[in-house]
């Protein structure tokens, strides 16, 4: 049922991975959070991502908590900010990170986004890292196509993994370049806000629709597992929806089961439709 995406290194995982920007930031919720990212590992999901940035560290340390006792079933993410991103600062941004994480390695490690550091300096410095055994492999977030040349440019680009992008139903501009030529590089996409962080994408009456029209082991399919099902409709891209309660943790993983029609696909491009010309890549 869940589909797999293989890195460049060989390393592979479900498609369907967990997302925890803003957990930790309400101490009421920290039970249900906790809850909903072991209920993912339980059910097979492994990559859980994260930030430094992420509530100054609380999303990091909820993290932690979570996979403290099951570090071995986690493919673990997190991203250094572009203010910290040299030599010496990705160095003690990563031992920060996994000391909230209560870990001494993670999977993968991205540059958050591009700020005014030389992108030589901060990847020699993830060579480090991955040199010391701190980190698995590493890659970048919020880079678009002219970003990503140079990164190819950089005497370490080919180690690049991962890029970290925009994507959902009301987000589709990398279609029309970006998602393409990653995949050319064997850099996996890693799409975020695939729900459009829960707004109005989900209210959408198309959406509604095609809802009715399907179903899962759950029970009647919500506009929440279409929009889902949409963007895991790609394959060799990894979608990281963030569920803050096990029961939207099941349904997220419930919507793997979903497959689209010809006719869902062509009603969905109507209603938010794909790009005709390079736009240039959003960013919350
Ligand atoms: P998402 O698109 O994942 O939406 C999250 C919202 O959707 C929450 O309000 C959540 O509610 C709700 N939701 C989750 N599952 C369901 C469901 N089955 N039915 C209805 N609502 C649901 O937004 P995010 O911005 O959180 O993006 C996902 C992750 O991507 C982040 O958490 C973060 O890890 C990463 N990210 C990375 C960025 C970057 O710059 N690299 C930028 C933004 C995000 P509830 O919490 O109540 O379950």
């Amino acid at each position: 049922m869940t589909g797999k995406v293989r890195f460049r290194n060989g390393v592979e995982v479900p498609a369907l991975g967990m997302g925890t920007w803003n957990m930790g930031d309400d101490v009421s919720l920290r039970s249900d959070e906790i809850s909903s990212l072991q209920a993912g590992l339980d059910a097979g999901l492994r990559v859980i991502d994260t930030a430094e940035m992420y509530g100054n560290g609380r999303s990091e340390s909820v993290v932690g908590e979570a996979i403290e006792k099951r570090r071995s079933d986690v493919f673990l993410v997190s991203k250094v900010l572009p203010s910290n991103a040299s030599a010496k600062g990705v160095v003690r941004s990563c031992t920060d990170s996994l000391k909230r994480l209560r870990t001494d390695y993670m999977d993968l490690y991205l540059l958050h986004w591009q700020g005014s550091v030389p992108l030589e300096e901060t990847f020699e410095a993830f060579e480090k890292l991955r040199d010391r055994g701190m980190i698995g492999s590493w890659g970048v977030s919020n880079f678009d196509t002219a970003d990503m040349k140079e990164v190819e440019q950089t005497s370490q680009g080919e180690n690049c993994v991962a890029n970290q992008v925009l994507y959902s139903l009301s987000h589709r501009g990398i279609e029309f370049d970006l998602l393409a030529e990653d995949h050319d590089r064997q850099v996996v996409t890693m799409a975020y806000s695939p729900l459009g962080q829960g707004g109005g994408m989900l209210k959408d009456n198309v959406l509604a629709k095609i809802a009715q029209q399907h179903s899962t082991s759950l029970g009647p399919a919500t506009p929440a597992q279409i929009a889902l099902a949409w963007v895991l409709r790609q394959s060799s891209l990894i979608a990281i929806p963030k569920a803050g309660s096990k029961k939207h943790l099941l349904e997220n993983i419930a919507a793997q089961e979903i497959r689209l029609t010809d006719d869902d696909l062509a009603a969905l491009d109507k209603a938010f439709p794909p790009p005709k010309k390079k736009v240039p890549l959003e960013v919350i």
